[in-house]
């Protein structure tokens, strides 16, 4: 694969928990040393762009496959980074949103570090005369519906009685993807922008709860607008030209709704529809990368609108942005048949 690849796919595979090792779990997965292959029992193989073994720190999970695609950001790219994957297999620790769980053996995940690298880059910059202006935006899609996390009163505020949300998508006359009515947060430091990764998470969090919900089956997009005023240099290669120019970029770093199927019982009414709406999304995210990676038949049609998911993603995914689908699992051998799915899915976006 090329080093221009608009999607990459890595795989993570989490540590045994505590509670699998009292249960005797085994694990049921193992990585080709050396390489981004993974073994399924003695027959069932996959190769993917990374492959993050289970003592994998979060530290080189994002330098290997995040730190790049934050130098694109700073060219102009727009950068989407996805958690997919079970519930329970890593997707949280992996992205570093889950603050309800203060436990200080969590080290900080690939959203603070992107966070601290695109400020550090930003300030440096500001001495070659760059000025920069941040904005942040936080969403979930719960059920097809756009739900405002940085709502002022509480997370609903963007929903109607009947649960339908007034915030719609938008596509402007640049092919620009747009939520009028959205909230759009100002930013100029990490702290701001871990404040209100923290707020919208404890919104998440109530949301999910007054709706008897839990945040597994909701999408979760975090993003971080950058517009950055750069001086064009003269012919001379000074910069005193006044001519300066404008360059925009959108990093989105999705926690993805739990891949797991639902279970038979309590699979009714509500919980059915969210079934369908969740799968709904994955299914249309798994189509579209799979589209976009397919190089043989580049004039394909690529099925952005067939979930809201995707058509919130669509100027973010493909074309002039790089994608990267991080696959989370767990390596127990109690989750065997959703691990494997977890590949399958993966495997194919590839
Ligand atoms: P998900 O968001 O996919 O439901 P979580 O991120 O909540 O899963 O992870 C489930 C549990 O596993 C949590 O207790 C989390 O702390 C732990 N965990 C996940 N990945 C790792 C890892 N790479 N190292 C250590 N613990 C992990
Ligand atoms: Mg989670």
């Amino acid at each position: 694969m090329g080093d221009d690849a608009s999607v990459r796919v890595a795989v993570r595979i989490r540590p045994l928990l505590c509670r699998e090792v009292a249960e005797r779990s085994q694990t049921c997965v193992s990585v080709t040393p050396g390489e981004p292959q993974i073994w399924m029992g003695s027959d069932k193989t996959f190769t993917f762009d990374y492959v993050f073994d289970l003592d994998s720190s979060q530290e080189i999970v994002y330098e290997t496959a995040v730190a790049q695609l934050i130098e694109e950001s700073f060219q102009g790219f727009n950068v989407t980074v996805l958690a997919y994957g079970q519930t329970g297999s890593g997707k949280t620790y992996t992205m570093g949103t889950g603050f309800e769980d203060e436990s200080p053996y969590h080290l900080p995940g690939i959203i603070t570090r992107a966070i601290r690298s695109i400020f550090d880059q930003a300030n440096a910059k500001k001495e070659d005369g760059v000025t920069f202006e941040f904005d942040c935006q936080f969403l979930e899609l719960y059920n097809e519906e756009i739900v405002d996390l940085l709502a002022k009163k509480d997370a609903f505020a963007s929903l109607q009685r009947d649960g339908r949300s007034q915030l719609k998508i938008h596509e402007n006359f640049n092919g620009d993807i747009e939520i009028p009515g959205l909230s759009r947060e100002v930013v100029s430091s990490e702290f701001d922008v871990l404040r209100l990764l923290k707020y919208g998470g404890l919104s998440r969090t109530t949301a999910a709860t007054a709706l008897n919900s839990s945040s597994s089956r909701s999408h979760a997009i975090f993003t971080l607008n950058m517009v950055q005023h750069r001086q064009v240099p003269d012919v001379d290669g000074k910069y005193d030209s006044g001519v300066s120019e404008i360059l925009r970029a959108k990093i989105h770093f999705v926690d993805l709704a739990g891949s797991e199927r639902l279970k038979r019982t309590g699979s009714e009414g509500i919980r059915a529809r969210e079934g369908i709406s969740i799968n709904s999304g994955l299914l249309a995210l798994g189509n579209v990368i799979s589209a976009l990676g397919d190089k043989s038949r580049k004039a394909t049609h690529v099925p952005y609108r067939d979930s809201k998911l995707t058509r919130l993603l669509q100027d973010s995914l493909g074309g002039n942005s790089k994608t990267l689908m991080i696959a989370c699992v767990s390596p127990s051998d109690i989750d065997f048949m959703e691990t494997l799915n977890t590949f399958r899915y993966a495997n194919r976006a590839r």
